[in-house]
């Protein structure tokens, strides 16, 4: 994604959001300063279904998340990981705390 496009867009999923992030509720940052964005709160551009299982660019698939929570999110879907950020499911965020896993879940 070019880099012009990509400031539109977290722009305008910043708005849509109220600059939270779509998993953990916290607000992110938005910067443009290389330094800033190494930040765990700095806005990302997140896809909601994984690149990697053929998620697409298209705005639907895309939400605002800040830095650590897209890094933290491996191979979870995305639903399932908002539950777990959230603290909805308490299991799982223990058992990824002791770095078991996710795939046992599926
Ligand atoms: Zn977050």
């Amino acid at each position: 994604m070019k880099t012009a496009i990509k400031r539109q867009l977290i722009l305008k999923l910043f708005e849509k959001q109220d600059g939270k992030c779509c998993y953990c509720d916290e607000h992110v940052i938005l910067s443009y300063r290389w330094r800033d964005q190494q930040r765990p709160d700095a806005a990302t551009i997140e896809h909601l279904q994984r690149q990697a299982d053929g998620g697409s660019d298209h705005p639907d698939n895309l939400a605002l998340a800040c830095k650590k929570c897209n890094d933290g999110r491996q191979e979870i879907d995305w639903l399932t990981y908002r539950s777990l950020k959230r603290g909805e499911i308490h299991e799982y965020v223990r058992s990824v705390d002791q770095g078991s896993g996710a795939a046992e879940y599926r």
